[in-house]
């Protein structure tokens, strides 16, 4: 059957990694979290006291820095590695929430990581979530997909998340983060998050995970009876 590139995009915990991972497992499809890899970048330079205005020093980490998923076989989940050790815990934190898009709007550390995320999809048969997916890093993806919900929701499914991983954030603190994501993710000059022409919209506000998954696998289907007529 033919392969196919699915592009799920979207503001920050509508439901896109859940419904993206679900999606991949069922279908046998690669999964990659490309939040996950900016997550990781930031991670990178935070620690390194690397300032987002020092270009050569952030075009110097992009050479050197390793950035890969690898497959935990206990839980099912590709972790995200940084120069080969396991940084999957640490970049969900707050504190990196709190300077991701700064650094996601850096052009260089774009064209990096598009042109691996590029490489990854290349054989096709992949699921793959973030913010430009279907506009810059696959805009020939055979399935699109534009997530949104409602702001309070987001926000408290953000909070439950970081409370299983014993971190216990305000709600206004988690609601202010994400407008202010939301914002320079859509403003920036280089890939902003939009959505592409040909992604269909998905408010995932009133339904449930299975809804959303059935929502693509749909899509799917009508993707490959489309491919098979051609
Ligand atoms: O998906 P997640 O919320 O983990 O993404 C973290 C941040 O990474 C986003 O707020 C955005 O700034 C950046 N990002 C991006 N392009 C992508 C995926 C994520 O700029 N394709």
């Amino acid at each position: 059957m033919k392969q196919l590139v699915i592009a799920i995009d979207g503001y920050s915990s509508c439901g896109k990694s859940t419904t993206a991972k679900a999606v991949a497992h069922l279908l046998h499809y690669a999964y990659v979290d490309t939040g996950a890899m900016y997550r990781g970048v930031t991670l990178y330079l935070l620690e390194h006291g690397i300032a987002c205005d020092d270009l050569p020093a952030v075009e110097q980490a992009l050479k050197t820095l390793s950035v890969s998923f690898r497959r935990n076989r206990q839980t099912g989940r590709n972790e995200l590695f940084l120069d080969g050790v396991n940084r999957e815990d640490d970049i969900r934190q707050m504190r990196i929430s709190n300077s991701v898009s700064e650094v996601s709007v850096i052009p260089q550390v774009r064209h990096a990581l598009v042109a691996q995320q590029q490489r990854m999809g290349r054989k096709r048969g992949v699921v793959m979530d973030g913010r430009d997916i279907g506009t810059t890093v696959f805009p020939d993806a055979e399935v699109k997909i534009f997530m949104t919900a409602d702001m309070e929701l987001r926000a408290r499914r953000r909070q439950m998340e970081l409370a299983d991983k014993g971190e216990h954030v305000p709600l206004a603190e988690i609601i202010e983060n994400l407008r202010k994501r939301d914002h320079i993710d859509s403003n920036r000059a280089e890939s902003p998050l939009r959505r592409a022409a040909d992604a269909v919209l998905l408010d995932t506000t009133h339904i449930t995970i299975s809804e959303q998954v059935d929502f693509v696998l749909d899509q799917v289907s009508a993707a490959l009876f489309a491919a098979g007529r051609a």
